[in-house]
């Protein structure tokens, strides 16, 4: 199964072809078959089946808008091997614009599913035996939940030495280290032999141009460092493997006034929002707890206590945090690194701490 590309049910991809399928996966309350539409592009030479897969959680579509636009204009030519394009992995949940599946399963926890099991448990096991089996790598696109952004970090298991020259590759700033939850399709992807990585970036909702951008140049990255393509990889100013992230929360009730954005450098103390009263009272500065690099952010203003604010990334060691400090100092102002920073940040308000030079 693994690296067969050529037969679908009764359609045949033959070296050379890029063709739109369905395949069946359940079906509907009303009793209509649902069915998943995937593109299969084969070169004509032999090489590695590569699987991008977006909105397994069915709301985070920056994935889905970055798969059409390499279905329409591919930024390389494929010479050797295959791509396996699946714009919505959670069908269920992308119709509803939900993160869930019908029976309010994460099908994100479901892999690699039982043909016995729950709605979402068999959902998975199709799309396991279907697509994942035949994939030697995956790269799975995935955006914050519901009211936070996320500074684009891939995130994968680099004990496996494949997995980590895939991260490394794609070119995010930061890599965060981990397994995954189980029944995730990327650790139990990894487990079936399937060197997988996770892109977390931007928002639900929403196609965002630069992280658009930046899942085409992953995917480029990924493919030239596979032999795929005769580009060469475009590596990052920077890059992090990060083995820790922490959550600060707002301690009361307020309305949160930002001073941070994502991707910005902050050091222990540093003022990361703060919460007012609705009519401006300060009742809380947010600061900071550790020296980091800010990954990911809440975009609701209102809070309540307990309530997440900003998604910290350690750095092991100072003197990684001051070179990656003194890199974006450095980056160029039409970099997309840059661009990200500019534009994950429309949304929240941000705002310098008035009583800070
Ligand atoms: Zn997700």
């Amino acid at each position: 199964m693994k690296g067969q590309v050529d037969r679908w049910g009764e359609r045949e991809v033959r070296p050379g072809e890029r063709k739109r399928l369905r395949i069946e996966a359940g079906t509907s309350f009303s009793g209509a078959t649902m069915t998943l539409p995937l593109m299969v592009w084969r070169s004509k030479q032999p090489g590695p089946v590569v699987g991008i897969t977006a909105a397994v959680h069915g709301d985070e579509i920056n994935g889905t808008g970055a798969v059409r636009n390499l279905v329409q204009n591919p930024p390389f030519t494929l010479e050797r091997g295959a791509l396996i394009m699946v714009p919505v992995v959670n069908v269920m949940g992308f119709e509803r614009h939900s993160r869930y599946m019908p029976d309010r399963r994460d099908l994100n926890r479901c892999f690699p599913g039982y043909s016995g099991g729950s709605l979402s448990s068999r959902y998975a096991r199709v799309f396991f035996d279907e697509v994942i089996r035949r994939c030697d790598f995956i790269i799975d696109l995935h955006t914050a939940a519901v009211r936070r952004t996320n500074f684009p970090n891939v995130r994968t298991d680099c004990d496996n030495a494949e997995c980590e020259r895939l991260a490394r590759a794609f070119g995010c700033e930061v890599i965060v280290n981990g397994k995954g939850p189980e029944g995730s399709l990327r650790r139990e992807a990894v487990e079936a032999g399937c060197p997988t990585i996770v892109l977390e970036a931007g928002e639900v909702w929403k196609a965002e141009p630069s992280v658009q951008d930046l899942i085409l140049r992953g995917v480029s990255n990924v493919l030239a460092e596979l032999g795929m393509t005769d580009q060469t990889v475009e590596s990052p100013p920077h890059q992090v493997i990060v083995e820790e992230t922490h959550w600060v929360r707002s301690e009361s009730g307020g309305f949160l006034q930002f001073h941070a954005a994502p991707g910005d450098m902050v050091d222990e103390g540093q003022a990361l929002a703060t919460n007012t009263s609705l009519l401006g009272t300060e009742i809380e500065i947010i600061r900071s707890p550790h020296r980091g690099i800010v990954l990911g952010m809440t975009t609701m203003p209102a809070a309540s206590p307990g309530d997440p604010v900003a998604h910290i990334a350690l750095p092991s060691t100072k003197r990684q945090y001051q070179t990656l400090e003194k890199s974006i100092g450095d980056l160029g102002e039409d970099s997309i690194e840059i661009q990200l920073r500019e534009h994950l940040a429309t949304n929240i308000t941000i705002t310098c701490q008035e009583d800070e030079s």
